[in-house]
């Protein structure tokens, strides 16, 4: 969240800096010196043929058909027939050394541009793109004239002509060129992303690949979209006029599935796989309609109606819904606090808000309009979706992350746990078998101490005291424990606790404590009788060993709470800080110089083996209280 601002500000500022950039390039036309033309007459001619006059023949010129026009309004309807049009216009004063005349749009596939007297352009296309954008230098004594287009109408386009300017040649020049230039640069960028990310695909792991060359190729086909959509290159490089058309096609149907691939490969299949299937039937009706642009340039576009019916209106209306789709599975994934939703939703509704606006105005002029700003929504959406891939990527890496994290630790656990299996059961076979012949040894050097002499006593002291030391090693482990004695049924704590108190209650008073018992009656869980009493005798111990040297209290309470029997040991003893807190448990750990640092480890291994839990709370000086929990059951 705190990232969102930040997010917000870069958006932001792009958004700015595009808006500049637009803002700033439509007004360089308007400064420009040079006269814009806006009404001229148009006239259909019914008897044009295919091969062009050298110039306009006297029956267009003296037609009495020709009527006039201005740029807004719509030019008279097609007779019947009428395959050729012809526009006149009036060159005004050329004051201008090198005078031209731009016209930006032109429509029609055969375009031939005369003066009264020569011929100044002829164009024919082999493709089906209308739009001209032309410019022809004119001569300073043309002027007082007209200039005749002579254009063959295929589509029902109704403009004709549209943004006419007389103006010196070099200005207008660069007009021209500035004119799509932006779109070019726009798609190549585009497509160099497009390209660049193949490129890295190939050493991206397979986790990735999917939703990256789903974007790899949504990105390149956009790209080429909006190159092979600009009349800039049907202008520069007419030859390849043909080849642009069919690489828009083939644009369009790669986009469509692949975009619907990256939306699956991020948000998944969706209300009842509705995103696979979608993506599925598109992936099929793409190829289909690859396969009839290779069926429509193989017969020559003789069927062009039909393949314009099936790869136009149908994969228009095929796009619509799935738009809609897409866009209620992502509301809906917003409306589940889903981030990349929410992303992706942003970029969606800028384009898809653009576009739709766009289309209206483009329905509204009666498709006068030129779509403009659409690419720029689509910028907008290609950012949105790669923020979303690379929140992804950035996602699987950090849970990657945390798993390899968790691993090590499990490991660490499961190496501690098998260690202290062995330890202990190795502990715990030597201790028991040890333990006789020391109390054998014991008894025998006692009664050896009584005999002899004062200057041996000290040895024979010393002798029983570290004797002492060894059966203590010995009483942590095993008091009551013998290996192996598995003997689990269901313990009284109760009962229990009676005999525990029993066996420390000279303990404590030796260190001037009491033990006080506070045990609910009727409390059970299922254990060995032996194992459990030393877990809490190690306990109790290290409880009676850390209190003060007067008013020692141990209290020791047992209630039943959520099914599990909780069993607290509270002292009023030295305490702990938080370092030692960490450590306990660990083998060897002790702080009294005759401890063996063993009794908690039996302990913890004891509880866990009962399904408990054991924690402590402690503080240094103020006391310790451990708290078990054991599942309860019943007698
Ligand atoms: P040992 O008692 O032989 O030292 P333990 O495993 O029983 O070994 O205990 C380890 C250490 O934990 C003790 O040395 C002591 O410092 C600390 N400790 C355990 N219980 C308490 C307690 N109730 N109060 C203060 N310190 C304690
Ligand atoms: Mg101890």
């Amino acid at each position: 969240m705190k990232r969102l601002p930040k997010i917000l500000a870069i958006v932001l500022a792009l958004l700015a800096v595009v808006y500049l950039c637009l803002e700033a390039y439509p007004r360089q036309k308007s400064t420009r010196d040079s006269i814009q033309v806006k009404d001229w007459q148009i006239l259909w001619d019914t008897e044009g043929s295919a091969a062009a006059p050298d110039a306009p023949p006297e029956r267009v010129l003296q037609s009495p058909d020709w009527t006039a026009m201005h740029e807004d309004t719509l030019p008279p309807a097609r007779p019947a027939g009428a395959e050729w049009a012809w526009v006149r216009l009036d060159i005004p004063q050329l004051s201008w050394t090198i005078p031209a005349v731009m016209m930006q749009k032109v429509y029609g596939r055969d375009v031939m541009v005369y003066t009264e007297y020569r011929e100044l352009f002829d164009a024919h296309r082999q493709y089906r793109y209308s739009m001209n954008n032309l410019l022809l230098p004119l001569r300073t004594e043309d002027a007082g004239g007209s200039i005749y287009l002579r254009m063959k109408i295929n589509e029902t386009r109704p403009g004709i002509i549209e943004d006419v300017a007389f103006g010196n040649f070099y200005e207008l020049l660069n007009d021209y060129l500035n004119q799509d230039l932006l779109d070019v640069m726009l798609g190549g960028a585009f497509v160099l992303t497009g390209v660049v990310m193949l490129v890295c695909a190939m050493f991206l792991n397979r986790t990735y690949m999917k939703s990256w060359l789903a974007l790899c190729f949504v990105i390149l086909s956009i790209g080429l979209l909006v190159i092979s959509y600009s009349p800039f290159l049907f202008t520069l490089y007419p030859a390849y006029g043909g080849v642009l058309q069919r690489l828009f096609d083939v644009s369009l149907f790669t986009l469509l599935p692949s975009f619907l691939y990256f939306f699956q490969a991020i948000f998944g299949n969706g209300y009842r796989n509705v995103v696979l299937h979608l993506s599925r039937i598109q992936l099929v009706y793409s190829s289909f309609c690859l396969f009839l642009l290779v069926g429509n340039v193989w017969t020559d576009e003789r069927y062009f109606s039909l393949y314009y019916l099936l790869t136009t209106t149908v994969l228009g209306v095929l796009m619509i819904v799935e738009l809609f789709v897409l866009l209620t599975c992502s509301v809906f994934y917003s409306l589940q606090r889903n981030k990349d939703a929410w992303i992706f939703n942003g970029g969606l509704a800028v384009f898809a808000g653009i576009g739709v606006f766009e289309l209206l105005q483009y329905y509204a002029t009666q498709e006068q309009y030129d779509l403009y700003w659409w690419k720029w929504g689509m910028v907008f959406f290609v950012i949105s979706m790669i923020v979303v891939l690379g929140r992804r990527f950035a996602e699987t890496h950090n849970q990657v992350l945390q798993y390899s994290k968790e691993l090590e630790m499990f490991n660490n656990e499961l190496q501690r746990a098998e260690k202290m299996e062995i330890i202990s059961e190795l502990a715990a076979s030597v201790a028991h078998e040890v333990r006789n012949p020391l109390q054998v040894t014991r008894g025998f050097l006692q009664l050896l101490g009584e005999r002899s002499a004062v200057s041996d006593k000290a040895y024979i002291d010393m002798a029983l005291e570290e004797l002492d030391r060894a059966s203590g090693i010995i009483t942590d482990f095993l008091t009551f424990a013998k290996p192996g004695a598995e003997n689990v049924k269901s313990l009284s704590i109760s009962e229990e606790f009676r005999h525990i108190e029993g066996v420390l209650k000279s303990l404590a008073s030796i260190h001037h404590g009491k033990i006080v018992l506070d045990i609910e009656p009727d409390l059970y869980v299922r254990g060995n009788s032996s194992k459990f009493k030393q877990a809490f005798i190690n306990m109790i111990k290290n409880s009676i060993e850390a209190l003060p040297d007067e008013d020692g209290k141990i209290t020791i309470q047992a209630v039943r709470e959520n099914g599990e029997v909780v069993i607290q040991i509270r002292d009023n003893g030295m305490g702990m800080g938080p370092e030692e807190l960490k450590r306990l448990g660990e083998p060897y750990f002790s702080n009294k110089t005759k401890g063996t640092g063993l009794g908690l480890m039996v302990t913890f291994r004891i509880i866990e083996s009962m399904q408990g839990t054991l924690t402590f709370e402690s503080k240094k000086g103020a006391g310790t209280q451990a708290t078990v929990r054991i599942p309860e059951t019943t007698s």
